[in-house]
């Protein structure tokens, strides 16, 4: 696991637990909260994110958010019982059906506890704190329950799977709406985009996938360098497909 700085405000925790993938949670420290974006795979990778937040502050309230419903971005939710964990209401419905059955599926990624916590406040469109500067929004996409926070403060887009390198994951067949998240997403100007599994994310990695979301629904013909891209570019072409 690695940490690095993203923001005057952030920190990256980066963890390669899992092959093909690196996976990040997001600390942002803000006056009076943290907020702590995905918990990834179960208590211990939490370990380190909870020892920098009683390093910095003890008193500060600790929010936590769940990007959307997948197993590597909320099997650490146990981590913060007690504490105000955030999701998108279609979010909290998935991992409340599916959570056995995802850890059931990919058991050997669990990293210390990881039993069920839900989100305990949803919302459809969006929640801000103002006096942090934090908004978090829908952002269907990657998946339909998939959220987005906007840092107004410091202009850092935090994008969850929308936006992914070197190939996006299409997990969800409404490419339509994709894409209008993703155009959304320009409208915040961000100076800073982080993802999921990608950091260091410009404008223009928001305009290629979109470019690729239209390619896909016309059925264009792709070339790709990586055998990696190959195997989600046809996954996503099955996607797209299922009715
Ligand atoms: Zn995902």
């Amino acid at each position: 696991m690695k940490v690095r700085k993203i923001a005057a405000n952030a920190v990256a925790f980066s963890y390669e637990n899992i092959e093909d993938f690196v996976t990040n949670v997001f600390l942002v420290e803000t006056p009076s909260k943290f907020f702590v974006i995905d918990t990834y795979c179960g208590s211990d990778a939490m370990k380190p994110v909870l020892e920098r937040i009683n390093h910095s502050s003890k008193n500060k309230e600790i929010i936590v958010i769940n990007s959307h419903f997948h197993w590597d971005h909320v099997w650490g939710n146990a981590s913060f019982i007690g504490k105000d964990i955030i999701s998108h209401e279609i979010c909290r419905k998935f991992l409340d059906e599916q959570w056995e059955k995802q850890m059931e599926h990919n058991r050997q990624y669990i990293l210390g506890r990881a039993e069920k916590q839900l989100p305990n406040i949803t919302f459809k469109e969006k929640i801000i704190f103002y006096d942090e500067g934090i908004e978090l929004f829908y952002s269907p996409g990657h998946t339909i329950d998939s959220i987005s926070l906007f840092d107004h403060n410091e202009k850092v887009l935090y994008a969850g799977d929308n936006l992914e390198k070197p190939i996006i994951y299409v997990e969800n067949n409404d490419i339509k709406t994709y894409i209008k998240s993703l155009k959304n997403y320009l409208n915040y100007k961000p100076k800073k985009i982080v993802a999921g599994h990608s950091l260091d994310l410009k404008e223009e990695d928001i305009f290629s996938a979109i470019e690729y979301l239209k390619g896909l629904s016309e059925g264009r013909k792709f070339t790709f360098k990586t055998d990696y891209e190959r195997k989600i570019h046809y996954q996503n072409i099955s996607m797209i497909n299922k009715k």
